[in-house]
């Protein structure tokens, strides 16, 4: 999969390269592959060579046969946090082969322990952090104990001070490009918040749930999620396979389910109103198969990626789904999104439950928000209100402010404390929003008529900690903002909507005898495009 794409790549920025780059795809003979390895090996200068891991892995002992006299110029990891493991045969095979230079691209460099971090550094610029006992010692411990919620002052400042100090090396050997820094380069976004209402029969079986003390709390919230999403969820388990619909598939009612509800009505007003095409992303691979019934349902075509397909089979799923404007959904479950997936083909993308991990959700976003997309984009988060899935928000909005403390730690979700679990089996539907009331925001309390404009955050230069704006449904801001949400009333509560639009710091388009230096600009931003996949 990512093979094609950095094959497309180097063909469009680097067409030089072209005539000596080798590339070896998976799904070659074995012969075939030695082959490519040969010609890639007996190129005088320029050669390049762009294989998997696992084809690497299985041909480690050929291609190590050029050194140790003649080590090869470069070596370029991406997906690089699958080297965070040095334990591990790929990592060592790797590690060894004969190098000058090596650089790592990642998303998510740090996902869960510093540790890993140190794999990584270590695995480019050996003993740059020390080796390992010693870069616990000085780092991973003091900075991974000042994180835990019951750290003294003196944990505390020891941690802040490894911290400084581990950010002041990282500084010089990393450099971190978010999102943030090519949105000069792409169409304005909207990120829109919408809370929704749960069903009579969902609140009932949530109740029920919450009260069930009988089960585990790890089974009731993971119970509770999947109400959420559908009633139906519950009887499927947590990854039923799709074959479960094989034969003739039960009646489908996605009316049971408010957020099915809001989906399809967004759905539905979007079609009829503009040639936008959507992304539906879920952890549940369960809710994919509820979302092809659905649209299946109402006429509406689709295409599907999970775990289940291998890397050609993705790649031309993808590719159909690019090429083809008559295909309205692309279904991806979250899992098997966060690799590199270029979706621009759809510019509207709806996460329809969140994931304790916010990386997992910014790598979605990514999919279709990214290079080379020329129309405006609306990422949809939905949230069934007074739910879980808000107490899951707040987590990824805490998380996502301490990015910046180091680099972009995404360790998972600490265990909830027995207060924090109290609140979490009380279920609050009687609000707009639970995460609403505990922001303390009162913009709501007001408004006594459901369209008429909410008199705090009416103004545009009125937005809450994280830059959104908190508007009613059918509100005539929101209309304004997104008219085919705006439409949607039934079953929302409120609508959280934040703009991006930096296009207008975009450099003016070049003169004719700048062409060429230009292009140099732009090659440099699509480096930056693959760094924040
Ligand atoms: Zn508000």
């Amino acid at each position: 999969m990512l093979i094609c794409s950095w094959d497309k790549e180097i063909k469009h920025w680097l067409p030089g390269a072209l005539a000596n780059r080798c590339v070896i795809m998976s799904s070659m003979s074995s012969e075939k592959q030695t082959q490519q390895i040969n010609s890639f090996q007996v190129a005088k200068a320029n050669g390049l060579l762009i294989l998997s891991y696992e084809t690497l892995s299985r041909n480690i002992e050929h291609l190590k046969r050029k050194g140790p006299y003649q080590p090869y110029g470069l070596l370029v990891c991406d997906e690089a946090h699958r080297l965070k493991n040095p334990e591990t045969i790929q990592f060592k095979a790797l590690y060894d082969l004969p190098t000058v230079s090596r650089i790592m691209i990642s998303g998510t460099p740090v996902q869960n322990v510093l540790k890993e971090f140190h794999a990584l550094i270590d695995f480019c610029i050996p003993q740059c952090l020390g080796d390992t006992k010693a870069f616990n010692k000085t780092f991973g411990r003091p900075i991974e104990r000042a994180r835990d919620v019951g750290a003294t002052d003196k944990e505390l400042t020891r941690g802040k001070e490894a911290n400084d100090l581990f950010n002041a090396h990282v500084k010089e050997i990393m450099l971190r490009r978010t999102n943030e820094t090519i949105a000069k380069f792409l169409p304005p976004k909207e990120d829109v918040v919408v809370f929704c209402t749960l069903t009579k029969r969902q609140q009932q079986l949530y109740t029920e749930t919450c009260q069930n003390n009988a089960v585990s709390s790890f089974v009731r919230i993971s119970n509770l999620k999947k109400i959420v999403n559908h009633p139906s969820m519950l009887q499927l388990g947590d990854d039923a396979p799709k074959q479960s619909f094989r034969g003739r598939p039960p009646p489908f009612d996605y009316s049971q389910s408010g957020k099915m509800l809001v989906l399809m009505d967004l759905l539905e007003s979007v079609k009829r109103r503009t040639s936008d095409r959507f992304v539906l992303i879920s952890n549940f691979t369960s809710t994919l198969d509820l979302f092809q019934q659905m649209l299946d349902q109402k006429k509406l075509t689709w295409v599907r990626l999970d775990g289940s397909a291998n890397a050609n089979k993705r790649q031309t799923i993808v590719d159909n789904f690019n090429g083809d404007p008559s295909c309205f959904c692309f279904l991806l479950s979250s899992k098997a999104g966060g690799c590199g997936i270029n979706l621009i083909g759809g510019n509207r993308l709806i996460l329809f439950d969140p994931d304790w991990n916010p990386a997992t959700d910014q790598q979605a976003l990514a999919r279709v928000w990214r290079s080379g997309q020329k129309k405006k984009c609306f990422i949809y988060r939905f949230f069934a209100t007074g739910s879980v899935e808000e107490v899951v928000y707040e987590r990824q909005l805490s998380k996502e402010g301490l990015a910046g403390q180091v680099v972009d730690d995404n360790s998972e979700a600490r265990k909830f404390s027995s207060e924090e679990l109290r609140q979490l089996f009380r279920p609050n539907f009687a609000t707009f929003s639970s995460m609403h009331d505990s922001m303390g925001c009162t913009c709501c309390e007001t408004v006594a008529e459901p369209s008429s404009v909410l008199p705090e955050h009416g103004s545009t230069t009125s937005v809450d900690e994280n830059g959104f704006l908190h508007l009613k449904p059918g509100s005539h801001e929101l209309l304004a903002k997104d008219e085919c949400l705006g439409c949607v009333q039934r079953h929302v509560s409120l609508v959280f909507v934040r703009t991006t639009d930096l296009t207008s710091q975009a450099p003016p388009p070049a003169r004719c005898e700048e062409v060429e230096e230009d292009e140099m600009g732009v090659s440099d931003d699509a480096d930056e495009t693959d760094d924040v996949d």
